[in-house]
Parts: C-alpha cells; sequence; structure tokens
C-alpha cells in the first residue's frame, strides 16, 4: 500500500468532490436531479459550472500548510494560515469560518474570536490532519480538536472533525481491492468520540449506531432520514423535512457523507458523483465524502479527467507530497 497515492488521494477527493458539488450547493436532491439523465453527460455538456471548487477545499490547502509548516498542529501557523484565505478570496464561504477568522485577523485572540457556530466547517477542512496522525489516534484528537475550535467553539463542530480525521486515519492503509470491515469502521470512529462527559458527542454516538443499523436503505430515503439529524430548533429548517436537503449542521453532514460513502464503495467515480449531488450543502458533503473515498481509494484509482477537472490539481498534488514527506520525517 503506497500511502503517499492516500494522502493525495484524499486532498484531490476533496476538491473533486467540492468541485463537483458546487453548483448544486442549496439545491433539493430531486431539483439537482431534475438536471440530467446522467451526472456523467451533465458534466461533459457544462463544463463551466465546474470550474472551481469553494471554502473547503481552500481550507483545506491552508490546514495542509500550516501541518507542514509546524511538522504538525502549532496554533499560530494555523491562524495564520486561516487568516491568509482570506486573500484567495473565500469561495462560497460559511458563517462560522468567515466571521471568526476576520476576528482573527483583526487580532482578537482565538478564544474570543471562535463563532459558537456547530456547523461543518471545521469536518470539510480536517483531512490533512486525519492524513499526517493517521498513525497517532492521540495527536489526532488533540490536533482535530484544537484547529476545530479556533473557529467554531460548539462542540459538535469538533465531534465532526474527530469523527472524520479518524475515518480518514482508518481507511489510509485498507486495499480498495480487498475492502474493508465496515463494524470495524464504525468502531474506530464511535470510539474516537466515546465516553466524554459531552452530552452532544454522546448524541452523536448514539446517531451513529442509528447510522450502522440503516445502511441497507436506498441512498435517497438514507438521506431523507439523516438529513437533519441532530439538528436543533431554532436552526431546523421545517420546509426541507422529508427531502433529501443535508444541513450545514457538523452531524447531519458528517452522517450523511459517511452514510453515501459506505454505499458507493465500489468505485471512485461512483462514491463522488452520489457525494457531490446529494442535495442541500452538497459541496461539503462532496469535499468530506471525498476525503474518505480519496483516501480510501487512492490517486492511482481516481479517474483522469476528474483530476483535470480541479483547477490546480497540480498545486494539490504537490501540497499533499509535501504533507507526506513530513510526515515520513516525524513518524
Ligand atoms: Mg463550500
Amino acid at each position: 500500500m503506497e500511502i503517499l497515492d492516500k494522502f493525495q488521494g484524499s486532498l484531490l477527493g476533496v476538491a473533486i468532490g467540492d468541485t463537483l458539488g458546487r453548483p448544486f450547493e442549496g439545491k433539493l436532491r430531486s431539483e439537482i436531479y431534475a438536471n440530467f439523465n446522467t451526472f456523467e453527460e451533465f458534466i461533459q455538456n457544462k463544463k463551466n459550472l465546474f470550474k472551481t471548487y469553494t471554502d473547503d477545499t481552500q481550507l483545506t490547502l491552508h490546514t495542509a500548510e500550516a501541518l507542514i509548516r509546524g511538522n504538525g498542529f502549532n496554533l499560530n501557523n494555523f491562524i495564520s494560515e486561516y487568516i491568509k484565505w482570506l486573500d484567495d478570496p473565500p469561495i462560497g464561504a460559511g458563517y462560522g469560518c468567515i466571521s471568526s477568522i476576520r476576528k482573527l485577523k483583526y487580532g482578537i485572540p482565538w478564544e474570543n474570536a471562535a463563532s459558537n457556530s456547530g456547523g461543518n466547517g471545521t469536518a470539510m477542512r480536517i483531512a490533512p490532519i486525519g492524513l499526517f496522525y493517521y498513525k497517532d489516534f492521540k495527536g489526532l484528537k488533540s490536533a482535530a480538536i484544537k484547529s476545530s475550535i479556533l473557529t467554531h467553539s460548539h462542540p459538535a463542530a469538533s465531534a465532526g472533525s474527530i469523527v472524520i480525521a479518524s475515518a480518514i486515519a482508518y481507511l489510509i492503509d485498507k486495499d480498495p481491492k480487498l475492502r474493508f470491515s465496515v463494524d470495524q469502521f464504525f468502531d474506530v470512529i464511535i470510539s474516537s468520540i466515546s465516553g466524554s462527559q459531552e452530552e452532544i458527542w454522546e448524541e452523536f454516538v448514539e446517531i451513529l449506531n442509528k447510522l450502522k443499523s440503516n445502511l441497507h436503505v436506498s441512498i435517497k430515503a438514507g438521506l431523507i432520514k439523516f438529513s437533519q439529524i441532530g439538528v436543533k430548533s431554532p436552526f431546523f429548517i421545517e420546509d426541507y423535512l422529508g427531502h433529501a436537503f443535508v444541513h450545514p449542521y457538523a452531524i447531519s453532514t458528517v452522517v450523511c457523507s459517511i452514510f453515501i460513502f459506505l454505499k458507493k464503495l465500489n468505485s471512485f467515480r461512483d462514491c463522488i458523483f452520489e457525494l457531490a449531488t446529494a442535495g442541500g450543502d452538497s459541496d461539503t458533503v462532496g469535499a468530506i465524502g471525498g476525503s474518505l473515498a480519496g483516501a480510501y481509494f487512492g490517486l492511482k484509482n481516481i479517474p483522469n479527467d476528474l483530476i483535470k477537472l480541479v483547477k490546480d490539481y497540480k498545486k494539490i498534488l504537490k501540497i499533499s507530497e509535501e504533507l507526506h514527506k513530513k510526515f515520513e520525517l516525524r513518524y
């Protein structure tokens, strides 16, 4: 198993899922599917819709750069990398990230700058931490929490980050030809947030157990079931009850991303197509699910046409290489 190939696959997976999902952000799954017979054909005919990725990939790359600079997690490097993102400039930024990072830029200490958002803005950028710390669970968990609370002080956001980073760490040395044990996968992600005193983490554990016992349902039925799971009033979107429309809350997005990934383990292409057309926060489901699919399938199983769809894929491959080099030096 080539680990570098998995690093590259995971970061490129984020960018591909984000790029493919961007035109469908905020749309119902049913609206998205009304546009085409096959998604593949749609991509070929509407190339101009897929010209860029969004904040998910931008912040993932800044997370990677921060780890590279610091040979691991370093608070000041993370703060300065996230501030640099403001000059990218941000594409399709979520409230939790943009409001807190602007405050960081003006010198407000991170403890006061962080928003109380439980949004998916930290799980969407966590892939580099899952990769770099894949052999070191303690380091992974600590870096996932510290990098998350910088911008999102809500416990749902840090839990979502730990779960996704742990999932990536689990998948990285699995061979897609041999598959993996789904039970073991759930053991790993559930135990990553178990046994805390935190009520929301315990609720997340219950939801992951529920997901595990619902893997037999169709993708559409599962998305209807899990699109707003865990979302509390007043954030609940009444109008989208009974529809596939993934809410940008950390728990709902992470659960839907894992669900689709596990339903489509046959190929990277099938998997990423389903992720990016989930409905609701489609670009972020694409990015988070893409980080898992890429870590599992690896770069060599990602079709060339999808790699080339990403506007600066060469830069992403280079950053992945640098991150892998730092990982090798450290571990
Ligand atoms: Mg986005």
